[in-house]
């Protein structure tokens, strides 16, 4: 750590974004808000489809793909969720989207940073750029932020690579995805999205906050990879367990 950094956080020790107490030792790095025992106790997904990142249960194996990748293989190649969908980790997405806890992405980016450069970016390589998934204009001026752009900010400065703003547009207003099931998911955002200027990139990284069963990121994938893109890869803090 630099000596003004370090003098810094001896002057400002940073609270932990979770228990709130003085972070004395933090997870990962001393840029990440959380101390190392909240950290420790989080759903991490470390169970997951090989392919999709979906939550499986503990006694089942690395390198398995789900039942539903063995039925259609998603259109991105690799995907990372951090955690599972559930208890601290919904109440903290919660706070970043509806809370103004805009400065949680900091510490978000940081740990999805940190994921990136110890799980994916070895196997698969560094992305030319990383595209936030998008959401609706009417949402974005409710709130003001779209946080899966605040969380590419943190990673694309670290890694030097370009956040590609405009190249993911959505062609029609849909429904919000919550409340729907799989089925009514898939429905409501097929052919939803538009690709464009992405000539410069081979591989894209989608960046988003939760992934529920896929099919949006699935279809911005989809529309990448039609408009000359070869490899895609997903990035989320939390992937929920499908539930039918
Ligand atoms: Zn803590
Ligand atoms: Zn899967």
């Amino acid at each position: 750590m630099e000596l003004a950094q370090k003098l810094l956080s001896a002057l400002f020790p940073s609270r932990c974004i979770l228990c709130r107490q003085t972070v004395r030792i933090a997870a990962i790095n001393p840029n990440i808000e959380v101390c190392r025992d909240c950290y420790k106790i989080l759903p991490h997904n470390d169970n997951n489809c090989v392919r999709c990142a979906l939550p499986l249960p503990v006694d089942i194996g690395s390198q398995i793909l789900c039942g539903r990748c063995i039925k259609k293989t998603p259109s991105y190649d690799y995907s990372c969720s951090v955690f599972r969908y559930e208890s601290d980790i919904i109440n903290l997405i919660h706070q970043l989207k509806f809370g103004e806890k805009i400065s949680y992405a900091r510490s978000i980016g940081e740990i999805l940073l940190a994921s990136f450069e110890s799980d994916l970016l070895e196997k698969h390589g560094a992305p030319d750029c990383i595209i936030p998934v998008p959401i609706h204009d009417r949402r974005l001026r409710g709130r003001g932020y779209n946080q899966s752009i605040e969380i590419a900010r943190v990673m694309a400065k670290k890694l030097a690579i370009p956040i590609a703003y405009d190249a993911v547009v959505k062609k029609h207003s849909t429904l919000a995805q919550s409340g729907l099931n799989a089925k009514e998911r898939q429905k409501n955002i097929k052919n939803a999205f538009d690709v464009i200027n992405v000539e410069n990139y081979k591989h894209v990284l989608i960046v988003d906050d939760v992934v529920t069963t896929g099919s949006t990121v699935n279809e911005i994938a989809k529309a990448l990879k039609k408009n000359g893109v070869d490899r895609v890869g997903v990035l989320s803090i939390a992937r929920a367990p499908v539930k039918n």
